[in-house]
């Protein structure tokens, strides 16, 4: 039987890329899956029927991060339907890129709304559930761009920067509650999120990862795998980088 067998996982911004191979890991390690996006529900429902065809249960739900009411139903609907929450992944996030000269008020705040206040609306609606139950792990999926900076991401970045600091108070919070809280800081993994850079952006970041290629969303799902997992039980508060050696 898998290591996590009947174990409940939340994972958001599970449509695609790095939330969506943190679905097929989790439940390929044996947990029963409820997932949210924003607005793409062909991809979602895609995902349910593959996760589904390998004997968990899923539940997939159209809910933005940015409303606390609905991230709030979510994990209700999810704790009732398919049980309590061991594990919560935040990895919905945006960018929406410009220096800081030319960035627009809502450029700045829809990034700090989906990408921070998301993060904070998921952990608060499963924290008390898992300090009642005294058990509980939450990974936040941050950026590099939130350890060093990024030009033209300041509003990202700013972002980023944020939730390790949420994710270490937390961290320092819940520990005797049993709960686990971690960062995990991929550098640059190919997704939609990426693709959308040009060739020239690509190949000039490119030359910086001394590993010389992309990272994949599965390999950072291996260790949003592992630190969910009891393997990593005396792991808390680390922010963990995934980056191919790009910071360097
Ligand atoms: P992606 O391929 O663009 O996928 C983003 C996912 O987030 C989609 O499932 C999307 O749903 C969902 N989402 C966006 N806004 C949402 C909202 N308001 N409410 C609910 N769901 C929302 O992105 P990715 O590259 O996998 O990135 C995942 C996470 O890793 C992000 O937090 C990102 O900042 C971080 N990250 C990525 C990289 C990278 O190089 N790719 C590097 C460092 C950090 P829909 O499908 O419905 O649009």
């Amino acid at each position: 039987m898998a290591e996590n067998a009947s174990r409940v996982a939340l994972v958001t911004g599970g449509s695609r890329g790095i939330g969506r191979a943190t679905v097929v890991r989790l439940a390929r390690d044996g947990f029963d899956v409820a997932f949210c996006y924003q607005s793409n529900e062909a991809a979602a429902l895609e995902l349910e029927k593959e996760v589904t065809e390998t004997g968990v249960r899923v539940l997939s739900r159209k809910v933005d991060v940015r409303d606390a009411e609905a991230v709030r139903a979510l994990v209700a609907e999810t704790e009732q339907t398919l049980g309590p929450i061991d594990v919560a992944v935040t990895a919905a996030g945006i960018t929406r890129d410009n220096p800081l000269l030319l960035m627009k008020d809502d450029e700045w705040h829809d990034v700090l709304d989906v990408n921070l206040d998301g993060v904070y609306h998921v952990c608060r609606s499963v924290v008390f559930g898992m300090m009642k139950r005294k058990s509980g792990v939450i990974v936040n999926i941050s950026s590099v761009a939130g350890v060093y900076g990024n030009a033209t991401q300041s509003n990202y970045s700013a972002s980023k920067a944020g939730i390790i600091g949420f994710s270490r108070a937390l961290a320092k919070e819940v520990g005797r509650y049993g709960i686990r809280a971690n960062v995990v800081a991929p550098g640059f993994i190919d997704t939609d999120m990426t693709s959308v850079l040009t060739g020239q952006v690509k190949d000039k970041a490119l030359e910086s990862v001394p590993l010389g290629r992309l990272g994949r969303a599965d390999e950072v799902a291996d260790l949003v795998s592992y630190l969910v997992s009891d393997r990593a039980a005396y792991v808390t508060g680390s922010v963990v980088q995934i980056d191919g050696g790009i910071t360097i």
